[in-house]
C-alpha cells in the first residue's frame, strides 16, 4: 500500500507535458520525479505509453481525451452568456463581430488549461504515469513498484492507452496490457474500460478543430466586411479566393498526415494477430545489458516481466501450456476486438463531434444577437424568418461535423491510392478532390441564405446533415462485425479453458 502512488493530472501535464521526454529509455531519472507523485487509495486513468513517442503528441491526447470536453461546455457557455449580454445592454450591430472573439479564447485557454483550472476548485484528477509513481532512482523500490503494477490496474478506474505503432513492440506496454488482462480475469463481468487514443489522430483532430476556428473567424470578419461595403459581389469572389487559398495551404498537410493515420490504423490487426511477448523489445536487452552512458550492468526487465507472467498466466495442472503462448493468445484473440473497435469507431464519436462541433459555438452569440434584434424588414412571414435564424446557428455545426467526416474519407482513400502510389502522390491526387469537395458542402448552403424569405436553406442544411450521416456511415464501420468475429472466436477458440481468457470474454462479448 506505501507504493500505491498517483500523480495528480495538471502535475503530469505540466510545463506542456515536459515529463513525458523520453530519456534514454527510463533511466538518469533524479528522485525529483518521484516526489511529485503521493500516496493514493484509487486512480482515475492508468496511463499506458512509449516512451519514444513524442512528447507533443501525447500532450494533445490527454488534452483531448481530459479537456476538450469542458472546453466545449465552457464555450457555450460563454458564447450564450456574451449573447444575452449583448442583448441587454444593446451593443450596436457595428461591434457584433468582435463578440466571437470570448468564445473562441475560451475554448483555447480551457483546452490547454482546464486541469490546472479545476484543481483551485476542486480535487485533482489522480492517474497513474509509470516515469512519476514508480520510483526509477532506487532498483528495490523499482522491482517493488513494478511487482505491484496489478495492484495499480485494480485501483484504476479506466485505462487509457496513447496509441503508437511501436506501442504493441515494447515490453513493458505489453506488460501493461496483461496487468489488465489479469485483472480483467479475476474482477469477471465488471471489466474497466479501455480507451485507446492514436496520439496521431489527435494530432490531426487538434488541427481540423483550429483549422475550423481560424476559418470561422476569419468567415466572420470577412462577411462584417461584405456587409460594410456597397458592392458585395466583389467581396464574394475574394472571401472564395482566401477560402481556397487557405484549403491549399493546409489541405496537403492535414491529408498527408491524416493518409499515414490511416496506414497506422491498417497495420493494427496484423500487428496484434502476430502479437508476440518473445519479440518484444525492452531497453535492456536491446543494449546488451550495459548502460549505454555509464557501461554499467542492467538488470534484465525482461526475466522479471517473464516470472511475473508465469505466475499469472501458467497453468500448473497443465506445464505442457507455456504461459507466454498463453498470454499471446489472450492478446492477438481477446484484447483483439475491443482494440480494434475503440481505435476504429469507438471513442471517435465523442471527441471528434466535440472538437469539431466547439469551433462553431462562438457563431451562437452572433445569431441570438440578430434574433433578438428582429428581422430587417417586415416582408414575409415571422415563422419564416425564425426557421431561417435557426437554421443559421445550425449550419455551421452541421458543416463542420461534415468536413470531418470528409477528411477522415479521403484519409481512407489516400490509404488506398497508396498501394499504387507514393503517399506525396496520393496526397497530391487527393488535394483537389478534397478542395471541390469542401467547396460544394459549403458554398450552396451559403447561397441558399443570399435568397431572403424563403425556406431553400432548410433544404439546403438538411442536404448537409444528411450527406454527414452518409459520410458518417461509410467512414466508421459499425462495432458490429466486429463483435460478431468475437463471438466467433470464442466458439471455435482452442483456449476456452482457461479461467482468465473465460472471464475477459463474459464481458467483451
Ligand atoms: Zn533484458
Amino acid at each position: 500500500m506505501d507504493l500505491m502512488r498517483g500523480v495528480p493530472l495538471h502535475v503530469a501535464l505540466s510545463g506542456w507535458a515536459k515529463h513525458w521526454v523520453s530519456l534514454n529509455g527510463m533511466f538518469n531519472l533524479s528522485p525529483s520525479s518521484y516526489q511529485l507523485s503521493r500516496p493514493v487509495e484509487s486512480l482515475e486513468n492508468f496511463l499506458s505509453h512509449d516512451w519514444a513517442t513524442s512528447r507533443w503528441l501525447k500532450l494533445l491526447s490527454l488534452l483531448i481525451i481530459f479537456n476538450s470536453k469542458p472546453a466545449a461546455v465552457a464555450t457555450f457557455l460563454v458564447s450564450i452568456s456574451v449573447g444575452l449580454v449583448a442583448i441587454f445592454l444593446q451593443l450596436p450591430q457595428e461591434s457584433w463581430v468582435w463578440l466571437t472573439l470570448p468564445g473562441h479564447i475560451t475554448w483555447l485557454l480551457v483546452f490547454c488549461f482546464w486541469q490546472r483550472l479545476r484543481s483551485f476548485v476542486t480535487q485533482p484528477t489522480m492517474v497513474f504515469m509509470d516515469k512519476i509513481c514508480i520510483a526509477q532512482h532506487d532498483d528495490n523500490l523499482k522491482e517493488r513498484g513494478i511487482l505491484g503494477l496489478a495492484a495499480f490496474v485494480r485501483s484504476s478506474n479506466k485505462l487509457t492507452i496513447l496509441w503508437s505503432p511501436r506501442y504493441f513492440t515494447r515490453l513493458w506496454c505489453s506488460f501493461e496490457i496483461a496487468t489488465f488482462l489479469r485483472d480483467a480475469s479475476r474482477s469477471g463481468p465488471k471489466l474497466k474500460p479501455i480507451e485507446i487514443m492514436p496520439v496521431k489522430m489527435a494530432f490531426l483532430l487538434v488541427i481540423l478543430a483550429i483549422h475550423a476556428h481560424a476559418q470561422s473567424l476569419g468567415f466572420r470578419f470577412l462577411s462584417y466586411m461584405a456587409s460594410q461595403a456597397q458592392s458585395s459581389r466583389g467581396l464574394w469572389v475574394f472571401l472564395l479566393a482566401v477560402i481556397t487559398l487557405e484549403a491549399l495551404l493546409a489541405q496537403p498537410f492535414i491529408l498527408y498526415i491524416g493518409i499515414d493515420l490511416m496506414k497506422e490504423v491498417e497495420e493494427l490487426p496484423r500487428q496484434l494477430k502476430a502479437f508476440s511477448i518473445r519479440s518484444a523489445q525492452c531497453f535492456c536487452c536491446s543494449n546488451g545489458h550495459l548502460n549505454p552512458e555509464t557501461k554499467q550492468a542492467l538488470p534484465c526487465d525482461r526475466l522479471l516481466v517473464y516470472q511475473t507472467l508465469r505466475e499469472w498466466f501458467g497453468n500448473e495442472e497443465d506445464p505442457s501450456v507455456d504461459y507466454l503462448d498463453t498470454f499471446d493468445t489472450l492478446v492477438q484473440k481477446r484484447l483483439f476486438g475491443k482494440v480494434m473497435r475503440s481505435v476504429t469507431s469507438g471513442w471517435y464519436i465523442s471527441y471528434s463531434l466535440t472538437m469539431m462541433f466547439v469551433a462553431s459555438m462562438p457563431y451562437f452569440t452572433l445569431c441570438m444577437l440578430e434574433t433578438a434584434h428582429g428581422p430587417d424588414s417586415l416582408e414575409g412571414e415571422l415563422w419564416i424568418w425564425l426557421v431561417r435564424q435557426f437554421l443559421k446557428a445550425a449550419k455551421y455545426p452541421a458543416l463542420n461535423v461534415l468536413t470531418f467526416c470528409t477528411y477522415m474519407a479521403m484519409f481512407k482513400l489516400g490509404a488506398v491510392l497508396m498501394r499504387r502510389w507514393s503517399q506525396l502522390v496520393s496526397t497530391v491526387l487527393l488535394v483537389p478532390l478534397t478542395l471541390a469537395l469542401l467547396l460544394v458542402w459549403f458554398v450552396p448552403v451559403e447561397m441558399s441564405f443570399s435568397f431572403t424569405g424563403g425556406l431553400l436553406p432548410l433544404a439546403a442544411v438538411l442536404c448537409e446533415a444528411l450527406l454527414a450521416g452518409l459520410l458518417w456511415y461509410l467512414t466508421f464501420p459499425s462495432a458490429e462485425p466486429c463483435e460478431a468475429k468475437d463471438v466467433k472466436m470464442h466458439h471455435v477458440g482452442s483456449v476456452g479453458s482457461i479461467p482468465a481468457l473465460d472471464a475477459y470474454d463474459a464481458f467483451s462479448i
